[in-house]
């Protein structure tokens, strides 16, 4: 019937011009529209079949028997479940599973919140129950929808899908974010209703094929078959109220230029595509991720297709087909129609891949595996760090590793071959695809509290957690350090972890194996460009990250900034990521970074390229420089920061910025809070024209004096930040509050920070701004005074020597621009090398420990020291 219902339509609609210039796709042009393949290949699936498989099954079994966590995870889920068994029934399921199209639960402001001069959001903030299921509440006004004074009076009705009708709150239109529509809390309890039940049916399954009672599976299937039954006649629509009136799979490939007007509120007029298409389109939802529907019923299916009752199949073999055809396959029309590769859609191809293990269909396993594959290959770098921020990785990563879970080990069935003759066996993502590099960049990513420096677009705290430990530490047993780093994050017997996964995937006995302390190594990614230099017996004291990354999206106007993390604490830290808070600019913004501002001016964005120029770590020394191109007069821009471990256990850092081009330097760095006090010249008011108003501080003091400056912020636990330099001639020095909130929620609204500006008139040759950071705890500070020493005139643009002196040592410090060999005087000594970096500290007269990078030479005193 369906067939021939669809060949009338594509009759019908090649002779309707299209809003577009693009041909109008039709279904039979959509190779993966051919469901006759699943007929050859659905009784060889086994099952279950799609994240969840029949080892994973036993694993749960062992787990059960063995662990505490396992038995709590189960009694909970059949806590939740327990009563449902007794409530389904068909009256009951056709009002959770209505036939007419359900809404979206966002896209709903509230008239009422409006009419008393409340703040109203465009999604609403709403409360619902499945008790209450015909009711929505306002939570910030308290009003009750539906509602006399807000009738829903604007009804639009569809001619396909069995006289389904719309109704929309007939009050003044709102600007739902680009669009001029209006609420229809119908269409948001009907979807509300939908995601309800879907999720109480993916929870029932899993209760049944955990617990075997099979009052589970036979619920179950009574919502799947309804759900199956509805799902064919819902229209393919948007959130923001339009919908396809058409059938949806002419909608679902044709979204932008559909054949006909779609249905939308006044005044709102039809212009034959839904607002803003597949970003925000679906079915039994309207946000542009109906994967998340599919997966549900997949997995729902997939736990309970094979159960038993009383010595009968729950299902008959018709309701699987029905299911199969009319719910699992229908629902992932829309999903295969889109061919972009976005954060929404890798999720969605995902859900196909797992319909097609599911159904038997090895063309859809393939259309999830290439989203997946451009993913790891595409979205992620080559040295599989991320291309946005390590925040955004975590999102990309939700949307793909499921179907990494699902395609272990999967086999194409018995006697298949692609169109190229090709089958897959046995396949194995974890070791065969970059997705090894994946894991590995996620890892090497952290900073020694096992969270994520807030560079770029993210914020501070962000850590992989139990989800992504535990897949970690299940797919690669050989590797200890992923097993490391489940037990830090689930607990040595591992009993905090995600059960949900480790129920299914965690070897029974991995908490009884030996794990090894989770050890972060030094570490410079390629590729995405971002070094770190870490201390500590297993490298978790500390983590300075200098980035050098290339602009893209998610990223900021930060190169060359430096990012310093120690025992617990933000030292230079990096303010974040704002969301979507209209003031999101100010932490992009480069002032908002520790870096070189050139001429008062934002970095540029596109073609600042970014490169390391050296990274090397000895145990003494560990040195790291990076250059880019962040401003078009500077030729030269480049950042040499060292770790020196002056002493055992303590190190501290040595800070070099060289900038070349433009009128104006300003080395600017905020500290990690406002109690900071200031040792240096006197310091007074300065003229609001000395700093750069790109800067935008308030309060601005500081001085023009040469001489040394200590700054140090008093941090918690007696513990401080010092930050060291010396004002060369011509320097300007200034302290200014800056913007200081980094919390989208606005909880601090108004923050502030001391930023520390540092300028120097730029013109002939080049700036070195020089500058020595410490953390310091209760011993008393290593660093007592930097300063740059003079070198030989010709050596002047190449060569920079500083001086650093602790309670028991100076280490002399030299970089050159290029390897060359210069003979250096010091008031200690003759220092002789021709690497690009050197270090030789001296105590007690004599070279206690000396290092040099990119070279051969090292002499003290004309004595070789290395
Ligand atoms: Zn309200
Ligand atoms: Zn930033």
């Amino acid at each position: 019937m369906r067939r021939c219902r669809d060949f009338l339509l594509i009759m019908v609609l090649c002779s309707v011009a299209t809003a577009a210039d693009e041909p109008v796709r039709k279904p039979s042009d959509e190779p993966l529209l051919g469901w006759a393949v699943c007929r050859v290949h659905r009784t060889s699936v086994v099952h279950p079949a799609a994240t969840i498989k029949p080892d994973d099954l036993a694993r749960a079994k062992g787990n059960l028997e063995r662990h505490a966590w396992a038995q709590e995870y189960l009694r909970g889920l059949e806590r939740s479940v327990r009563d449902w068994p007794q409530k389904i029934n068909p009256e009951y399921l056709r009002q959770m599973v209505p036939a007419t199209t359900p809404g979206d639960t966002l896209f709903t402001p509230c008239p009422a919140c409006r009419d008393q001069g409340k703040p109203w959001h465009p999604h609403g903030q709403w409360d619902w129950s499945a008790e209450a299921s015909d009711r929505l509440t306002c939570k910030i006004c308290g009003t009750v929808f539906p509602n006399e004074k807000y009738p829903e009076a604007i009804e639009l009705r569809a001619a396909y899908g069995g006289g389904q009708v719309f109704t929309y709150c007939g009050a003044e239109p709102f600007q739902i974010f680009s669009y001029l529509g209006r609420p229809s809390f119908s269409g948001n309890i009907r979807a509300r209703k939908v995601h309800f039940i879907s999720g109480i049916c993916r929870q029932l399954a899993e209760a049944y094929a955990l617990s075997g009672k099979t009052e589970y599976a036979r619920a179950t299937r009574a919502i799947l078959l309804r759900l199956a039954e509805a799902y064919p006649q819902w229209l393919v629509h948007v959130g923001y109220g339009e919908y396809a009136d058409m059938d949806p799979h002419v909608a679902a490939l044709n979204i932008n230029h559909l054949p006909k007007d779609e249905l939308c509120p006044p005044p709102a007029r039809p212009d034959r595509r839904l607002h803003t298409g597949y970003w925000s389109a679906g079915r039994a939802s309207g946000v542009g991720m109906e994967a998340g529907f599919v997966r549900k019923m997949v997995e729902a299916y997939e736990f309970t297709c094979e159960a038993v009752a009383d010595g009968r199949p729950v299902y008959s073999d018709d309701e699987r087909i029905r299911i199969e055809q009319d719910l699992l396959l229908e629902s992932s029309v829309l999903l295969f129609a889109d061919k972009q590769v976005n954060n929404k859609s890798v999720g969605n191809a995902t859900a196909v891949a797992l319909v097609g293990m599911s159904v038997g269909h090895p063309e859809m396993v393939r259309f999830g595996l290439d989203v997946f594959l451009k993913t790891v290959d595409g979205w992620f770098l080559p040295d599989g760090g991320t291309s946005e921020s390590w925040a955004y990785a975590m999102m990309t990563l939700g949307g793909v590793s499921p179907l990494g879970q699902a395609l272990r080990g999967y086999s194409d069935p018995p006697g298949y071959r692609d169109a190229e003759g090709k089958r897959i066996d046995r396949m194995d993502l974890y070791h065969d695809t970059a997705y090894s590099k994946v894991w590995a960049a996620m890892f090497n990513g952290m900073q020694g509290d096992l969270s994520y420096p807030p560079l770029a677009d993210g914020s501070p705290g962000s850590q992989l957690g139990a989800h992504y430990a535990e897949l970690m530490a299940d797919n690669y047993p050989e590797n200890p350090q992923y097993q490391a780093l489940l037990k830090a994050t689930a607990g040595d017997d591992l009993a905090r972890g995600d059960r949900s996964l480790a129920i299914y995937y965690r070897p029974v006995d991995l908490a009884d194996q030996q794990a090894p302390p989770v050890t972060l190594p030094d570490y410079c990614f390629p590729e995405l460009k971002l070094g770190y230099l870490r201390s500590g017996p297993t490298g978790r004291d500390s983590s300075l990250v200098l980035s050098a990354t290339d602009w893209g999206g998610h990223h900021h106007l930060d190169s060359l900034n430096l990012y310093y993390w120690h025992q617990g604490q933000e030292l230079l830290s990096d303010l974040g990521y704002l969301w979507d808070h209209p003031q999101k600019p100010m932490t992009m913004r480069t002032p908002a970074h520790n870096t070189v501002i050139v001429d008062g001016k934002d970095q540029v964005s596109k073609g600042r390229g970014g490169a390391f120029t050296l990274f090397a770590t000895t145990q003494r020394v560990k040195v790291m420089e990076a250059e880019s191109r962040a401003y078009a007069q500077a030729d030269l821009y480049r950042r040499t920061v060292a770790q020196i471990e002056c002493s055992d256990g303590r190190h501290y850092i040595v800070d070099l910025f060289r900038v070349r081009g433009g009128q104006r330097h300003e080395y600017v760095f905020h500290g990690p809070n406002r109690d900071v006090a200031t040792k240096g010249p006197s310091v007074g008011p300065i003229d609001a024209g000395e700093v750069s108003s790109a800067l935008d501080l308030a309060n601005v003091r500081g001085s023009g004096k040469p001489g040394p400056w200590t700054l140090t912020w008093n941090l918690a636990d007696h513990r401080r930040f010092q930050a060291l330099w010396e004002n060369e001639a011509g320097q300007l020095t200034m302290i200014g509050d800056g913007w200081g909130q980094r919390d989208w929620h606005n909880t601090d609204l108004g923050a502030t920070l001391p930023y520390v500006v540092r300028r120097a008139g730029a013109g002939k040759g080049l700036t070195a701004f020089v500058t020595a950071f410490q953390s310091v705890g209760a011993a008393d500070p290593i660093v007592e005074e930097i300063r740059r020493l003079p070198v030989p005139e010709d050596q002047a643009e190449g060569t920079v020597l500083i001086a650093v002196r602790t309670a028991s040592s100076t280490e002399y410090v030299v970089s050159c621009i290029e390897p060359r060999r210069v003979k250096l005087t010091t008031p200690d000594g003759s220092l002789e090398s021709d690497g690009r970096f050197a270090v030789v500290s001296i105590q007690s007269g004599k070279p206690a420990f000396a290092q040099v990078f990119d070279g051969e030479v090292l002499r003290w005193n004309d004595q070789d020291c290395r």
